[in-house]
């Protein structure tokens, strides 16, 4: 059975990260999609709302399953049993940065195998962070996070 992988910050998860999650559910038999706990990054959600908000968006995706973890993406997917981690690929910066970590795995002697799926062309300008900036001045964010979690970004910032 091939379990996969798929970690980050999803502060808040967008329509970025469901694509590449939707496309990455196809690939394997099951797909973990895990929130980096970070005490040292300061955000809008808390791991456990963000959690929510990745199961509230993958219901229809019965072979996706959601989880939070701490320290090294490595150890813990060998921990659940995952042999690849999933990444998305933006633009040359993601290429450089995620380069760089799966190298940095692979020195770890971690043997898990790294794939990138390419972001669609419509996701390429979306991150999380430019969601917040435009929700922050109480832009529009349709076209930036799903539409469950757009109340929850919404309400965050008093809109
Ligand atoms: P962000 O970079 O938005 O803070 P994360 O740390 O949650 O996002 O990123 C998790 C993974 O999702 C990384 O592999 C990142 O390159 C990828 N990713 C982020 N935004 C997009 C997007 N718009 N399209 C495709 N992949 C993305």
């Amino acid at each position: 059975m091939r379990k996969a992988i798929y970690a980050g910050s999803f502060d808040p998860v967008t329509l970025g990260h469901l694509d590449i999650i939707e496309r990455a559910s196809k690939l394997f038999d099951t797909l973990v999609v895990a929130v980096l706990e970070n005490p040292n990054k300061t955000s809008l959600f808390t791991v456990e709302e963000r959690k929510e908000h990745l199961e509230l968006v993958t219901q229809h995706l019965h072979n996706v399953e959601v989880a939070s973890f701490r320290g090294l993406l490595a150890d813990f997917a060998v921990e659940i049993g995952a042999t690849v981690a999933v990444r998305g690929l933006r633009n040359a910066v993601d290429f450089a940065s995620e380069y760089q970590m799966y190298l940095i795995n692979r020195k770890l002697g971690k043997e898990i195998e790294t794939i990138f799926l390419a972001a669609d062309e419509e996701h390429l300008a979306l991150s999380s962070t430019n969601a917040k900036e435009v929700a922050v001045f109480g832009g529009n964010i349709e076209f930036m996070v799903p539409k469950e979690i757009q109340p929850f970004v919404i309400q965050k910032y008093g809109k």
